[in-house]
């Protein structure tokens, strides 16, 4: 495994595992337990999920050492302002059974994030949790954030694919010395992406498939990335994805992928707004597309 160093110098694996919408929690205990066996070790959850208790069990009974572990899991919307997002930690980790978590991220920039962020930075002052950031915020909110908190997020989980490949905000983000960390980085297989014929001709000339191209493409720019499959031998497929490289002319051609345009999710959009405020009446998340 390769790894990111954050910025308080956590390492973080640079491939891991997500399990969004994997909410019968036999069939997320299942696929845990056999990411597990194929190598990975950086599992991606969230309260909203609905598996937390799936995820920390398959961790507790993998046999590997906790610290092998980079786990992860969000605070929802619902949890936001510096008491909510308090409780919601505590029951995350009591759903997940364990003494910390890796890192810990508010899940989207909606509510009381600024209260839900001194709560974060409460939590990794007293060791409860190793690493702290964001998910689905802008550049721009990320510059607000930092003018009006004491720890910089040390991670920003954004919407990321040759579909929407957010070239500048990643470079900011870069800069600030924000990791950034893609979900959905097939775009859960929409609008074509694992039929895209420039991917197929990159994939044939490596060897390799499309899935491993679009992964490689995010290690090599230094993003980490998690890819869910419910599949032994997908999750195999995305996890070999160490023994090759792309080349220039591969990246120039997967750069006019680019739509500049969200595939999943726009918070700018007033109904997706919206829509996700309506999950509080029916919580469980099932897309966000
Ligand atoms: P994704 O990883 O882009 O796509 C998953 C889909 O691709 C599944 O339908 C899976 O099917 C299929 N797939 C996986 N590997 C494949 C392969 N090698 N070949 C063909 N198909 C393949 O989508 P995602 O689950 O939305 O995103 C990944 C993770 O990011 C999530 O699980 C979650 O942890 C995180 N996430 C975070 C946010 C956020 O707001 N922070 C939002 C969405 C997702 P099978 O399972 O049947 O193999």
């Amino acid at each position: 495994m390769e790894y990111r160093t954050l910025a308080n110098g956590l390492k973080m694996p640079l491939l891991g595992f997500g399990v969004f919408q994997v909410d019968d929690l036999k069939q997320c205990e299942q696929a845990i337990k056999d990411a597990i066996k194929v190598g990975y070790r950086l599992l991606d959850t969230a309260m909203t999920y609905h598996n937390e208790s799936a995820v920390g069990k398959a961790v507790r009974e993998s046999g590997v050492p906790r610290s092998e572990f980079f786990v992860t899991t969000k605070a929802w919307i619902s949890d936001m302002g510096e008491e909510r997002t308090q409780a919601a930690f505590n029951q995350s980790l009591a759903e997940l059974g364990l003494d910390y978590i890796d890192l810990y991220l508010l899940h989207m920039p909606l509510g009381d994030y600024y209260g839900a962020w001194r709560a974060l930075e409460q939590l990794y002052r007293e060791g409860k949790v190793k690493a702290i950031g964001v998910s689905n915020f802008t550049a721009a909110q990320l510059i607000d954030l930092k003018y009006n908190c004491e720890i910089v997020p040390m991670v920003n989980q954004i919407e990321h694919h040759p579909h929407y490949q957010r070239v500048p905000e990643v470079e900011l983000m870069q800069e600030m010395g924000i990791q950034v960390e893609a979900w959905a980085p097939f775009a859960e297989g929409m609008h074509g992406m694992f039929t895209e014929p420039v991917l197929e001709r990159i994939a044939a000339k490596h060897l390799k498939t499309v899935a491993q191209v679009i992964l490689r493409w995010n290690l090599e720019a230094g993003i980490v990335v998690i890819p869910k499959s419910v599949r032994p031998e997908r999750m195999a497929e995305n996890f070999a994805v160490f023994d090759f490289a792309l080349d220039d002319e591969d990246k120039k051609l997967i750069a006019t992928l680019d739509k500049h345009k969200a595939s999943m999710l726009d918070l700018s959009v007033p109904s997706e707004v919206h829509r996700l405020y309506s999950y509080l009446e029916n919580p469980v998340v099932t897309s966000l597309s």
